[in-house]
C-alpha cells in the first residue's frame, strides 16, 4: 500500500489523501484552503482514480471534489447527510466566492450524480480493497475511513470522541491498524470539560437578558447552531431564543434525518421552542426584546450575525458570545484581540460585553492521546490537519509516549507501508 499527502499537511486545509492499494487509487477527501481567495490540492487526474471518498461536507475536505467531475468522473462514496450538506455548501461556496472557483453548479450536480450513499459501517468494495466509513462525531454525518488491503490504514477526517448534545462521538473501537493518519487541529491546546463550559455559557447567556440586553452567539450553520440551541434548551433556558440564516435550512436537514442525530428528542424540542426569524422586518423585531440569537457567520464574516452584530455593538448591556475558533484576520478575531468590530471595511467601537466559549467539534489534546495510546506500539502514524507545531508535536509525543512510528508528513511526499 502507498500512501500519498496531497494537501492538509501541516495546514488546516486541503484534505486530500491518495491511497494506491489492490489494485485500486482512492483518494480521500479533496478539500479547499478558505480564504477570501481559496486554496486547492495539488492535482490529481481523475481518470486515475478509482473512487473518491468525502469524510464529511465541510470544504476544507469536500470543496475542491467538482473539479474531478468535469467529465464523467469516478465513483464517490459518502453518508447521505454528508452529500446533502455538501450540496447546500457548496451552492453557497459559488454564490459566495464563484469568481475565483475553477468549477461551477453543473459539476456540483455530476459530482452528485455519481456519488453512492453508503450507512457508517457498510462495506464497500473497490477493486481488490474493501472500505468502512465509522461515525466521527465531528458534524452530522461525518466519518472516519477504513482501508482494508494488504495492509489496514485509519484515516480519522476531523473527529470528536467526546459526545455532544448533538453527536454520540466518534466510533473508536478500531486501533487493529497497521496505520492510522490522525488530525491534529488541537494538539496543543486542552478543550475546557464540556458540562462545565455549557454550565458557564448559559449562566452568562441568562446573567445578560436578565439585565435586558440581548446575546448575539455567532455560529456556523453546519452543526454548532443547532448545537447551541441544544444546550440553551437541554439546560432550561426560559427566555427568548431565536436563530436565523441558513442556519435554519441545516436545522430543517437535521429534523429530517434523526438517525444522525445523538438526542432527537432535545433537537425537536429546541426547534420547537426556537423563534426562527426571516425577512427585515423579523430581524427589527428581535432586536427590540431581550432574549438570545443564534446565527452564522461563526466568524462574523457576513450572514446575520454580522447585521445583528452592528446593532449591538454599542449596547453595554448586550452581548457577543463567540462559540468557535476564530481565525486570525476574521472579524471576530478583531473582536476578541482588539475589542473592536469591523463590518464591510468600517470600524465600529464595541461597548457591549464580548466572550470566547469554544464548543468545539474536534478532539482536544487530552482526546488526541487517549486515541493515540489505544493504538500497538509500532504502529505507523501520519499527523496530518494542524498548523505545522501542532503536527510536529503530536507525533513526536506519539513516538515519545506510545512508541508508535510517527511522523508529520510532508506535502507530495509518498510513503510505502
Ligand atoms: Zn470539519
Ligand atoms: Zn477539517
Amino acid at each position: 500500500m502507498e500512501i500519498t499527502f496531497l494537501g492538509s499537511v501541516g495546514e488546516v486545509g486541503k484534505s486530500a489523501i491518495l491511497i494506491k492499494a489492490g489494485g485500486a487509487r482512492i483518494l480521500l477527501d479533496y478539500g479547499i484552503k478558505p480564504n477570501d481567495e481559496p486554496g486547492f490540492p495539488a492535482h490529481v487526474a481523475p481518470k486515475d482514480l478509482d473512487a473518491v471518498i468525502i469524510t464529511h461536507a465541510h470544504l476544507d475536505h469536500s470543496g475542491a471534489v467538482p473539479l474531478l467531475y468535469m467529465d464523467e468522473g469516478p465513483k464517490l462514496y459518502a453518508t447521505s447527510m454528508s452529500l446533502e450538506t455538501c450540496e447546500i455548501l457548496l451552492e453557497d461556496f459559488l454564490r459566495l466566492s464563484g469568481y475565483y472557483i475553477p468549477y461551477e453548479y453543473l459539476e456540483v450536480e455530476y459530482m452528485l450524480e455519481r456519488a453512492k450513499r453508503v450507512y457508517y459501517r457498510e462495506p464497500i468494495r473497490v477493486k481488490d480493497v474493501e472500505i468502512e466509513l465509522l461515525d466521527a462525531g465531528h458534524i452530522p454525518g461525518s466519518a472516519q475511513v477504513v482501508i482494508n488491503a494488504d495492509k489496514r490504514v485509519l484515516f480519522t477526517g476531523d473527529m470528536n470522541p467526546i459526545k455532544t448534545r448533538l453527536l454520540s462521538g466518534a466510533d473508536t473501537g478500531q486501533t487493529d491498524v497497521d496505520a492510522v493518519i490522525t488530525e491534529s487541529t488541537y494538539a496543543k491546546e486542552m478543550h475546557e470539560d464540556r458540562q462545565e463550559l455549557e454550565k458557564r455559557f448559559v449562566e452568562e447567556c441568562n446573567r445578560v437578558v436578565k439585565d435586558g440586553g440581548i446575546v448575539l452567539v455567532p455560529a456556523f450553520s453546519v452543526g454548532r447552531s443547532q448545537e447551541i440551541l441544544c444546550v440553551l434548551t437541554a439546560q432550561n433556558f426560559k427566555h427568548s431564543l431565536s436563530t436565523d440564516g441558513m442556519a435554519v435550512k441545516l436545522l430543517d436537514l437535521y429534523l429530517n434525518n434523526r438517525e444522525f442525530i445523538a438526542d432527537y428528542n432535545l433537537l425537536e424540542k429546541a426547534s420547537r421552542r426556537v423563534n426562527i426569524v426571516s425577512g427585515k422586518r423579523e430581524r427589527k423585531r428581535v432586536l427590540e426584546q431581550p432574549g438570545v440569537i443564534v446565527c452564522p457567520a461563526g466568524m462574523l464574516k457576513g450572514g446575520p450575525a454580522a447585521y445583528y452584530a452592528q446593532h449591538i455593538a454599542e449596547d453595554e448591556v448586550s452581548a457577543i458570545f463567540l462559540v468557535s475558533y476564530q481565525i486570525p484576520g476574521t472579524p471576530g478575531a478583531s473582536l476578541i484581540s482588539e475589542k473592536k468590530l469591523i463590518v464591510n471595511g468600517k470600524e465600529r467601537p464595541v461597548k457591549a460585553m464580548v466572550k470566547h466559549f469554544l464548543f468545539s467539534s474536534h478532539a482536544g489534546q487530552k482526546e488526541l492521546h487517549s486515541f493515540l495510546r489505544s493504538f500497538n506500539p509500532g504502529t505507523k502514524v501520519f499527523t496530518v490537519h494542524g498548523d505545522a507545531d501542532s503536527c510536529e508535536v503530536l507525533a513526536k509525543w506519539a513516538k515519545e509516549n506510545c512508541s508508535l512510528d510517527a511522523i508529520a508528513p510532508s506535502l507530495g511526499m509518498s510513503y510505502e507501508l
